[in-house]
């Protein structure tokens, strides 16, 4: 559809990038004929207590083993903090915060960064929490947050984060399935002008959690809360007493750094296991390659550290890099939909990176919001999370960025630790839609449903045939799990879950989850082309397309459409929506159900969960499936209710 849009890389960008397309391409090349050479030097980006000599050793098949420098000696932490302290660069802001309240900010060097670390640090050891032991951490997007997460790489604690958005139920799920003994959480957050009762949600959480023996809380907007004797701790008072400095716990590079439970899209959450070496490694390079990164600039992350854009792109990747990591408290609607350029332009913001979710509300209001701000200082865009439509794509490309940013979507997911595919900005020409080409080290491949190798252009499962750093090494307890989930389906291949296609000239296009592919009438079809048809619509602001059971053609294609503010939806809308997307692409994927939805059901982290809207479909309501990690449930609710066809 949008293969011929091809935007060249700007001179002016290939002449001043780190890695032009000479480059990467060499690197692409070395990375793939002599791995442990590539890595034996890409590795020095991390500080090692013991250099590793082993580089790789990893097996796809059996019992699948995944091991990365796994004699070598190092601490997260100190990769963060000391070293960058060490080279002079103490007085540089580490993390710039910005609040919900747009009258609100702090900075944050890395000095005192480190200085509070080993505070935090020092009373863990002193409550008893040993390297090995899971740590949880409920919080809202203030700078404890990434306190917390490097406190306990510091003692090599293992950190499990749940989202603040998310309910007691959920978090005491996941507390119990890693069994944590320490829960740190704030008396509140902030979102929107609203408050997040944190520690009242931890409370009723841990009526079901025996294993957690204190709990660390943060002041945060200073409400009084209530505070259990001989569990509760002020996070305040328990680190003044705190010396300063804390030696660092000396982790061998396969010591789990932490877990993250996957957002649900598709089922029950995974506990992904994450190591050290790799992890660390993995998280510099692609932070310094995808953005570009120059040391001054000021880099923002816009995703929640309970994600693992959070973890990657807002503490452990930036930091490693000695980066100035902005890490914003607030939403992008509030107090109004212009407040992301607002902070860009307040900070002088160069490197953005945030969610099609976001990108496709802001879509929703105009230009107008964005146009008021100058954003000057951006020099590259970036995307996570969902495929990005083109539409979408070019709206980010020309309104935010005025032309003059290159756009990196980035593929890749909580399982992969960092970014897989995307494009780099001074190398490869992007087109919009694209993921665009694998980062060096990464090789990716299409198979058909046989697991046989498709060669070219082709579409089919997106599968990675050989082990990367950053790659997860189990689920949290249950080996056979990962086994099952990831390598059983293709043989000796990692499987992602996602349908991509390939062009001619080798970029990959991520067509969507394969549970998510429609069959109608033989013709295989990823829900994101449909919908990206149905977003290119003028009245459309958002759309998720599934399957649903047709007598003829096997699956017939239910549409579920968000209009843009102000658009009323009518029968003729309705019509031209089904004729447009027959004009797009073709007759066999005429729409044959639209549903007008006020809103779509998503994930926290803002994706659209379709095994719901495939059961609404098939008026499978009483069957919905894991919806613990469901924004907002009502949405839900007026879906069934106005069911196309009940
Ligand atoms: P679960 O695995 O529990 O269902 P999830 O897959 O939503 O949850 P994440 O790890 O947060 O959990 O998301 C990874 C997925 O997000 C990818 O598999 C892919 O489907 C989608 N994704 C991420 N980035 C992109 C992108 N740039 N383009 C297309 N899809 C993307
Ligand atoms: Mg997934």
């Amino acid at each position: 559809m949008a293969d011929d849009t091809l935007i060249a890389v700007k001179e002016a960008i290939a002449s001043t990038a780190k890695v032009d397309e000479a480059k990467r391409r060499a690197m692409a090349e070395r990375a793939t004929s002599d791995p442990e050479g590539f890595w034996r030097e890409e590795m020095r980006r991390v500080a090692w207590m013991r250099e590793p000599t082993k580089i790789k050793n990893t097996s796809f098949e059996g019992d699948v083993s995944i091991k990365w420098f796994e004699d070598g000696e190092l601490n997260a932490s100190v990769s963060c903090l000391d070293r960058h302290i060490e080279a002079g660069r103490g007085d540089q802001v580490s993390i710039l915060w910005e609040g919900d309240d747009p009258n609100s900010d702090s900075r944050t060097t890395y000095r005192e960064l480190h200085a509070r670390v080993c505070r935090l640090a020092n009373a863990m050891r002193r409550l008893g929490v040993r390297k090995g032991d899971r740590v949880c951490i409920y919080l809202p997007m203030i700078v404890e947050a990434a306190v917390a997460m490097l406190a306990c790489a510091r003692i090599g604690a293992v950190h499990s984060i749940v989202f603040g958005g998310f309910s007691p139920d959920s978090l005491a799920s996941r507390i119990q399935d890693s069994e944590c003994t320490l829960l740190i959480t704030a008396d509140e957050g902030r979102r929107g002008g609203r408050k997040v009762p944190l520690k009242t949600n931890a409370d009723e959480a841990l009526k079901t959690c025996p294993s957690i023996r204190h709990v660390i809380v943060a002041k945060n907007t200073g409400t009084a809360v209530a505070m259990q004797e001989g569990r509760d701790l002020d996070w305040a008072a328990l680190c003044d007493r705190e010396a300063e400095i804390c030696e660092p716990e000396r982790m061998n590079a396969e010591d789990p750094l932490f877990i993250l439970y996957t957002s649900g899209s598709t089922g029950k959450p995974k506990g992904v296991l994450h190591t050290t070496g790799g992890y660390m490694v993995w998280a510099s390079f692609t932070h310094d390659l995808v953005f570009d990164y120059r040391p001054g600039e000021i880099y923002w992350c816009t995703a929640d550290v309970g994600w693992v854009t959070g973890h990657t792109y807002i503490v452990y990747g930036p930091l490693a890099n000695g980066a100035t990591t902005l890490m914003f408290e607030g939403v992008p609607s509030w107090p109004d939909s212009g407040r992301f350029w607002q902070v860009v332009d307040k900070h002088g913001v160069n490197i953005f990176y945030t969610a099609p979710t976001a990108i496709r509300a802001l879509m929703r209001d105009g230009e107008e919001p964005v146009k008021k701000h100058k954003r000057s200082s951006l020099r590259v865009l970036g995307s996570v999370g969902e495929p990005i439509n083109p539409e979408a794509w070019l709206w980010y490309y020309r309104v935010v960025g005025d032309e003059r940013c290159p756009v990196v979507d980035t593929w890749w997911q909580t399982e992969t630790g960092g970014i897989l595919i995307s494009p780099l900005p001074g190398a490869v020409a992007q087109k919009p839609g694209s993921a665009t080409l694998p980062l060096p080290g990464v090789q990716p491949a299409l198979v058909d449903g046989d697991g046989k190798l498709l060669e070219g252009a082709a579409e089919g499962n997106l599968v990675i045939t050989d082990s990367w750093p950053g790659q997860m090494r189990t689920v949290y307890g249950d080996h056979a799990r990962f086994v099952q989930t990831y390598f059983s389906t293709f043989k000796g291949m990692y499987f992602t879950g996602d349908g991509a296609r390939r062009d001619a000239d080798g970029y990959y296009w991520i067509t969507g989850r394969v549970d998510d592919v429609i069959n109608v009438a033989g013709h295989r079809m990823g829900t994101a082309e449909v919908e990206s048809a149905l977003v290119a619509h003028p009245k459309v602001a958002e759309a998720a397309v599934v399957g649903m059971p047709h007598d003829l053609k096997g699956q017939g294609i239910y549409c579920y459409v968000t209009l843009v503010a102000g658009e009323e939806p009518t029968e003729a809308l309705r019509k031209e929506l089904v004729a447009w997307v027959r004009k797009e692409i073709g007759p066999i994927a005429t729409p044959d159900a639209i549903q007008w939805a006020p809103g779509l059901p998503k994930t926290r982290s803002g994706k659209i969960m379709r095994r719901i809207l495939r059961k609404i479909a098939a008026n499978e309501t009483d069957s919905l499936g894991d919806t613990s990690t469901l924004a907002d449930p009502a949405v839900v609710e007026e879906l069934v209710e106005n069911r196309v066809g009940r």
